[in-house]
């Protein structure tokens, strides 16, 4: 006899499963956005990866990896990353920083950059500590703080119009000194940036960086710096970097992705970079939960940083090429939505372009007071009975400011040539149907 069938079954399932720290995070605009868009998309603009393919040289190194002579490349390797690319990284951030780094102690190996920023908040963040996070802003930021048990507090990106109806440019839209100010106190542990940032494509100027520093400092408070577009950089600008600003670096955690840097977001290879006060925090927490990262995604991405340090600032460069090769991707998808109407706000950097709806309005009824924001039900509409996936803008902003910004949707341009051609030949042809009902 079996006495475990006379237990009452009921009593099993009274007891609450979800973690306390779950409530009110279990809903995620990515699982419902990919899920529509696998189902009914013909042209995906919607999550941020490119549809082609990675480049050659890393292809060839992960090959040669795999199957070459080093077969302890298939086993276990050094839990806070593989040593050739901890070492290749510590000699690129050198030059970028213009200080020595230690490869054990100052940078750190992570699944993806996401990683990196769940070790950050983890490492950070205790029960009751604040953390600023600019709107709009990638949107996992804010359950993660609420995971460890912080409060995230929200400071928004102000747009300008801009002067005599030209377009509105990324750099239209800035931090309010004052209101930036106002936000951090004594609860403050931690700044998130985001520059360039996911989904404006704003890069951060000197200025606006020097005012978020002398806050910091001021405040004492440290900087989770989630730098993985940093090549990803249009118009001669440039990407600068907080940490070598004074009194940043010893605050400051850079966070980084071969995902972006090298057109291959499926590998998960990203890492930290930071003073050893900071990152052996993190150490404790990567050890006690995933350990380590694929060794061999590591290896192929270390060769693919050591091509980089010998062709730094040539033209052969990936570095140099890829951001080329996106700004012409960036402007003709400009160019194919100011044709149809639909207004975009010109990045200054990374994957993503947002643009202005409001001229297709008429085609998506409004609902008003319902909990949806017009952007979620435009974007539904688009990809159910256009094809086209794009994401809304609000799905970058916190609950209560979801409703500010509305008319917007987010498009990755980081595609084939065909594929925004694709793209552009749906809003064509629907803009040519507005026309002619
Ligand atoms: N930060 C930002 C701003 C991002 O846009 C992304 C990817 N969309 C990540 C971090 C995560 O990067 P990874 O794929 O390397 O985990």
């Amino acid at each position: 006899q079996n006495h475990f069938l006379s237990l009452p079954l009921q009593a099993k399932m009274s007891r609450p499963v979800q973690a306390r720290r779950l409530e009110g995070i279990d809903k995620n605009i990515w699982v419902e956005f990919v899920k529509l868009a696998a189902t009914y998309s013909k042209v995906n603009l919607g999550q941020g990866f490119p549809d082609f393919p990675a480049p050659d040289f890393l292809q060839e190194a992960l090959r040669g990896a795999l199957g070459g002579e080093k077969h302890m490349l298939h086993q276990y390797t050094r839990a806070f990353g593989h040593p050739p690319l901890v070492n290749v990284l510590a000699q690129f951030f050198e030059k970028l920083l213009g200080r020595e780094l230690d490869p054990m102690t100052n940078v750190m190996v992570t699944v993806g950059a996401y990683q990196a920023l769940f070790c950050c908040f983890q490492a950070f963040v205790d029960e009751g500590d604040e953390v600023i996070i600019i709107e709009p802003f990638f949107d996992c930021y804010e359950p993660m703080v609420k995971m460890a048990g912080g409060t995230p507090v929200f400071v928004p990106l102000r747009p300008k119009a801009p002067k005599d109806g030209k377009l509105m440019s990324s750099a239209d839209w800035q931090l309010d000194p004052a209101e930036l100010a106002s936000k951090f106190g004594a609860k403050t542990k931690a700044i998130v940036l985001n520059s360039p940032n996911n989904p404006l494509g704003k890069v951060f100027s000197r200025g606006e960086l020097e005012l978020l520093a002398e806050l910091c400092v001021k405040h004492d408070v440290l900087c989770i710096s989630d730098e993985v577009y940093e090549w990803l950089v249009y118009d001669g600008r440039q990407h600068i970097r907080i940490a070598s600003l004074p009194g940043m670096w010893d605050r400051t955690v850079i966070i980084g992705s071969a995902g972006k840097t090298f057109s291959a977001t499926g590998w998960k290879v990203g890492w930290t970079v930071g003073p050893d006060r900071l990152l052996q925090h993190l150490r404790t927490v990567h050890q006690n939960s995933v350990y380590h990262c694929a060794t061999i995604a590591q290896e192929a991405v270390a060769q693919g940083f050591q091509r980089e340090l010998k062709l730094y600032g040539t033209p052969d460069s990936y570095f140099v090429q890829l951001p080329r090769e996106l700004q012409q991707k960036r402007d003709w998808l400009v160019q194919s939505l100011i044709a149809v109407g639909m207004k975009p706000i010109i990045p200054e950097g990374t994957y993503f372009l947002v643009a202005d709806i409001s001229e297709f309005k008429s085609d998506v009824r409004d609902v008003p007071n319902s909990d949806e924001p017009y952007d979620y039900r435009f974007a539904k509409w688009m990809v159910k009975n256009k094809g086209l996936a794009a994401i809304p803008l609000s799905a970058f902003y916190s609950e209560a400011h979801k409703n500010n910004h509305t008319n917007f949707i987010r498009f990755c341009f980081a595609k084939e040539e065909a594929t925004l051609k694709a793209a552009s030949d749906i809003l064509q042809k629907w803009k040519q149907e507005k026309g002619s009902s």
